[in-house]
């Protein structure tokens, strides 16, 4: 029997990638040696002492319950504590924070609590998708920003026409970028915020990189700005920051009108994160400093292996990224980011995401992930050079 499916779900983007699934399998099968720089997925372990603590909460009874949607007081002020000392800002951990089951559902969520039929949601070009999906999921449109190198991946927002604003909900930022690696500075946001307030837009910013900084680089808060928290959403996740995401543990922060529509929605569709990943969760933030500086040396040194060695082998315009475990970078050939990503993984057995399917403004990148070791960055290097 076929069932007719929603309507809607055809509106949503087709799969781009479909060709270099089948050829990864296919490559995997024979026994290649595939070097994954595809999927944004840290490859190094959880740290031993988050484990341990989900180990001994797993064993209390009392977290075998149905966990508090409104997730635990303690893992709330331990996120107050953690965002007072991090961005000297006071979040009210009663009905400023929301914990959340990873970053993504609560992005997803956002939409279906403030869109009505034909609302308009500002959305960047290329996007992680959820921005894009959920607003046609929750029956609105996306008005796509672009983001172009010559803006350094910021949105023009003086070109977002005046019938549009007045149909707008949300707008969508996320600094450190995926996939553009950019960032944004206070002075940006300062603008964000005062357009925001100007348009009855609600901002959500997405700061799942906001610990993956290099060079001294410290990525803002949008909630630093002044007034920031009468529009303001902010997404932040675990889930790169400590190797989890797996774990599915984040939380929404910002405007508290905001952050109790989300929990309306959310109460109606999931409950609580299971208490012991709170718990380990907690764990995990009180332990920031040693932890994070040691992954973002890594990354850094893995980083400037991959841009050096682009560099030599002539590729055009190669940028080292201030943030983020990505490198984003223009294709050295006239081909479209589909084919490239097949011809690096049919002939050089590397797997990088082609930037189409991050939209259509990505079209011309391919997306580096820096999650493998530096040795094997180097083997891509080798052969890249004989390409
Ligand atoms: C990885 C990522 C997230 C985090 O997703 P989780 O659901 O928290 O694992 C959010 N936003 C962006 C842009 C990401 O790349």
């Amino acid at each position: 029997m076929e069932f007719q499916r929603a309507k809607v779900l055809n509106k949503l983007p087709p799969y781009l990638f479909v060709e270099i699934d089948k050829a990864k399998r296919k490559a995997r099968q024979e026994g290649k040696d595939l070097i994954d720089l595809g999927i944004g997925d840290p490859q190094t372990p959880t740290p031993q002492h988050i484990i341990e603590a989900l180990y001994e909460a797993a064993k209390d009874p009392a977290n075998h319950k149905y966990a508090l949607d409104a997730g635990m007081p303690q893992l709330r002020q331990e996120i107050a504590e953690w965002f007072k000392k991090w961005f000297n800002i006071r979040l009210d951990p009663d009905n400023e924070i929301l914990p959340t089951i990873g970053s993504k559902e609560a992005i997803a969520h956002l939409p279906f609590a403030y869109l009505n039929k034909g609302d308009i949601n500002l959305v960047p070009d290329p996007c992680y998708p959820p921005y894009r999906n959920a607003t046609i999921l929750a029956g609105g449109r996306p008005y796509l920003m672009p983001l172009l190198a010559e803006n350094n991946f910021l949105p023009d927002l003086k070109k977002i026409p005046a019938p549009v604003l007045k149909k707008s909900k949300i707008i969508y930022f996320n600094y450190p970028n995926n996939p553009t690696a950019a960032v944004a500075s206070k002075a940006f946001y300062k603008d964000a915020v005062k357009f925001a307030r100007k348009h009855k837009l609600i901002v959500a910013s997405d700061l799942a990189y906001s610990q993956m900084c290099y060079d001294g680089y410290k990525a803002p808060s949008m909630l630093e700005i002044p007034g920031a928290k009468e529009v303001v959403i902010e997404f932040h996740s675990l889930s790169k920051t400590y190797n989890m995401t797996g774990w599915r543990i984040g939380w929404a922060c910002g405007n508290k009108d905001i952050i109790s529509a989300l929990a309306k929605i959310k109460s109606n569709i999931d409950s609580g994160i299971f208490g012991a990943i709170q718990i380990a969760g907690i764990s995990a933030l009180k332990t920031r400093n040693s932890f994070n500086d040691e992954m973002n040396n890594m990354y850094q040194e893995r980083r400037d292996v991959l841009i050096q060695g682009l560099k030599k082998l002539g590729w055009p315009d190669v940028r080292a990224p201030k943030a983020t475990f990505y490198v984003w970078t223009k294709i050295p050939f006239g081909k479209s980011s589909v084919e490239v990503a097949n011809i690096l993984l049919q002939k050089a057995g590397i797997v990088v995401t082609p930037g189409i399917g991050f939209g259509c403004y990505g079209e011309g990148f391919i997306r580096f992930a820096l999650t493998q070791k530096k040795e094997r960055i180097e083997e891509a290097l080798k052969r890249l050079s004989f390409l």
